[in-house]
């Protein structure tokens, strides 16, 4: 009996490089070829369909290991001015028939993925051409008489509508995060000033990001551009005054596409003009340009992409020839699809409403938080609250801010954004040193607006942490001093200790009337084991730190047959196992959440014995902290070395302190930033009820969210430090798919 005809599926990249194309790439050969189809490479975009011969080639397992690190894309990208026309995408018809491909993965902008959708619809007529002319025969014309196209944006850019983030985007703007801390580390040793421009013609996303994450002091992008004419006078005004009040630097952020209101583009180097004529300061500039598009891709990068290439074959393969293509996108920590040509079109809307000069509909079209960004960046740059103390319309109040648990990188950055925040309407802001034993001992402090310049972007933590849960007579003194400093709310920035803490003191109420104030807890551990948010601030940096060590760990092991076993963090949290080992290419990881047993173990070992034998030069496997009591790191490296004997060896690498260490990463600045706005304004608004609530806020969906502090037992695992609710636990399928080598390709 004859073998039923493999499905063929071709994947391409397309237009501007970005990094994490590259794992995109990587999952889609991966999950193909576990689905049983043939996955063709089409090298160098619409290029290589066009020129055919070695331009397209099958792809196995193997081909496809040892990219997810690299940046930019292995299989080449090019500008194909031929496939814009109608000879030209009549070839590329005949050479995928050649192969049989008539299902495809397009990896690109909007540019490429508009002309994927304009070959799909174009595609039975050159196909009914091609055999007209006798270049096919009737039977490949009639299996393949419909073109099915998945699309996977990749742009730096983050200028697609249909996506919350687009492949590259958080790797260009951990680039342009680390430019900043650079330059902003040289700039306060001379007082000097930094014009720093970064891509983005019609999208401000990257420029408000970084300006955020790099704690900028001023910003131009397109879609906002200055309100007034002359807006010279109010940036310098701006920068002088900042530096009256001991700013020792002063950084200007502008998106290559700014323009004033009428449309009249704004360069870095004029502004450095303006400046230096103005300011008489030595001011310099430094255009990042493809800096960005470079380097390794951020772990968020290489996961979501390894998701969304997944989900493409998935699609791909169930899709119907009526069907509209569709891209795939990630909408609120979620894989989604949405009609390719809707989102080309929404794109588009975007960029002619700014030449339009319709800044007003241009923003809007960007999305909610977008404009909420830029409004907090706007008074995060101010070098004054504008609101004295004590001169609002309202009683000034008194906030105290703390942290517990161990050190979340981030921290600092919700600090700063909710001191300034408070201060800028005419609130007061303590400081508590040392968690909650600072709020036993009286251990606070005023924080004022420039107390916090340079906390965006610092790791660690500076109010310091501790893992107290006050009890007994703690409460009480806790209950006297906040009377004493007269506290009107508080902010808890931390872990589970923390929550636990607030939920105490909530619950104390009925004896400590001081109680009745305020509470907001933001999540801040890089466990990511808290209940009502998604994502905890520090779980980002963490997973990044991770990622970064494992890629040094594979590349010391070039030679050798050799087995790593990589312990994480988590306590009893397995997200930055799964993720780590997700975005780092793990063939195994190991999760509190399954647990492991002996046989897991045997297998385990026996597999990787088979696939050491057949050529297999490096193992990774990742296992959470707490997995097991008893088969701990150090007895699975034990067991595997000693069960892999001649065939492979083993080496432990327990990455520790380093994950909690280290710059916040910058979605742990945007995170922080958000949540820590939603905080100040609960606060605000609940110090002068009578009963105010005592909550947690998070993101989830997407959206912010606050809950009542009362829930925090519901929600959380009766016996486990981590919530019921682990929405990334449906990702280990994927997870799996991707690292587990089918035994016959076929
Ligand atoms: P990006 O995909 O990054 O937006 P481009 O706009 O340069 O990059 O597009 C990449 C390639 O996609 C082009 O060189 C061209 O081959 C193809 N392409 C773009 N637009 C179309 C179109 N309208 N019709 C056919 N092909 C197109």
């Amino acid at each position: 009996m004859l073998a039923q005809a493999k499905i063929k599926l071709g994947v391409l990249t397309s237009g501007g490089d970005a990094q994490g194309m590259n794992a995109a790439v990587r999952a889609v050969v991966r999950t193909g070829i576990s689905r049983g189809c043939e996955v063709y490479a089409i090298y160098e975009g619409y290029e290589g369909m066009i020129r055919g011969g070695d331009f397209i080639r099958r792809m196995k397992w193997d081909s496809v290991g040892g990219i997810l690190h690299l940046g930019g894309t292995v299989i080449g990208t090019a500008r194909s001015a031929d496939f814009r026309t109608r000879d030209g995408r009549r070839q590329a018809v005949a050479n995928l028939l050649a192969h049989g491909i008539h299902r495809l993965v397009v990896i690109g902008g909007d540019g490429s993925l508009t002309g994927a959708a304009e070959f799909r619809s174009e595609w039975p007529e050159l196909v009914q051409e091609l055999r007209e002319a006798g270049k096919i025969d009737v039977d490949t014309a009639e299996r393949c008489a419909f073109l099915a196209i998945v699309g996977l944006v990749g742009s730096i850019d983050n200028d697609f509508s249909g996506t919350d983030m687009t492949i590259g985007a958080d790797s260009a703007l951990h680039r342009i995060t680390e430019a900043l801390d650079a330059i902003t580390s040289t700039a306060a040793s001379h007082q000097r000033t930094f014009v720093v421009e970064v891509m983005g013609r019609n999208c401000g996303y990257l420029a408000l990001m970084g300006a955020i994450s790099g704690g900028a002091d001023w910003i131009f992008i397109p879609e906002a551009p200055p309100e007034a004419d002359d807006w010279q006078r109010a940036m310098c005004e701006a920068l002088r005054v900042g530096r009256q009040n001991g700013r020792r630097d002063s950084l200007v952020v502008i998106a290559e596409g700014a323009h004033d209101r009428h449309g009249v583009p704004i360069t870095a180097h004029q502004v450095k003009q303006v400046l230096e004529e103005n300011l008489g300061e030595d001011t310099r500039v430094t255009i990042l340009g493809h800096i960005q598009r470079g380097g390794v891709p951020s772990a968020f990068d290489r996961w979501m992409s390894s998701l969304i290439g997944y989900t493409a074959v998935q699609h791909l393969l169930a899709s119907q020839p009526q069907d509209e293509p569709q891209i795939i996108g990630i909408r609120e920590n979620r894989i989604t699809t949405a009609p390719l040509m809707q989102c080309v079109q929404e794109t588009r809307a975007v960029a002619e409403a700014i030449k339009a000069h319709d800044y007003e509909r241009a923003l809007a079209m960007r999305g909610g938080s977008f404009g909420e960004s830029l409004r907090t960046l706007y008074t995060l740059m101010q070098s004054n609250p504008s609101t004295p103390r004590g001169s609002g319309s309202t009683r000034p109040l008194r906030f105290a801010i703390l942290h517990a648990g161990g050190p979340s990188p981030g921290m600092n950055t919700a600090v700063r954004v909710a001191v300034r925040l408070s201060v800028d309407q005419g609130h007061q802001v303590y400081g508590v040193r040392n968690g909650f034993q600072g709020l036993i001992d009286g251990d606070l402090h005023e924080m004022d607006w420039m107390s916090v310049t340079g906390w965006a972007t610092a790791g660690g933590a500076e109010l310091g942490v501790n893992r107290k849960i006050p009890q007994g007579a703690e409460l009480y003194q806790i209950a006297r001093n906040i009377e004493s400093f007269g506290i009107d709310g508080l902010l808890m920035i931390g872990n589970l200790a923390g929550y636990q803490a607030c939920h105490r003191l909530f619950s104390e109420r009925t004896n400590f009337p001081a109680f009745r104030i305020p509470i907001m807890c933001l999540p801040a551990t890089i466990d990511n084991n808290l209940p009502g948010s998604e994502l905890s601030i520090g779980a980002d940096s963490a997973l990044n730190s991770i990622v970064d060590s494992v890629d040094r760990i594979k590349q010391s092991a070039v030679a050798a047959r050799r087995c790593f076993v990589v312990e994480v963090m988590g306590r009893d949290c397995g997200y930055l196992a799964l993720m780590g080992g997700l975005a780092s290419g793990a063939e195994r990881v190991y999760l509190p959440e399954e647990g492991v047993t002996l046989r897991d173990l045997q297998a385990d070992v026996d597999e990787m014995t088979y696939w050491f034998k057949r050529g297999k030069r490096l193992s990774l496997v990742v296992r959470n902290e707490n997995v097991d009591a008893v088969y701990t790191t150090g007895f699975m490296v034990a067991l595997f070395e000693q069960e892999g004997g001649p065939v492979f060896e083993v080496r432990q690498a327990i990455l520790g302190h380093i994950q909690q260490g280290g710059s916040p990463s910058p979605f742990d600045r945007i995170q922080a930033t958000r949540l820590a706005v939603r905080c100040v304004e609960f606060l605000i608004d609940r110090a002068t009820r009578k009963n105010p609530d005592a909550a947690f806020i998070g993101i989830r969906g997407g959206r912010l969210q606050i809950r009542d502090l009362e829930d925090l037992p519901r929600l959380m695992h009766p016996d486990f430090a981590r919530p019921r609710d682990q929405w990334w636990m449906e990702l280990r399928d994927i997870s799996r798919i991707l690292r587990q080598q089918p035994a016959d390709e076929g």
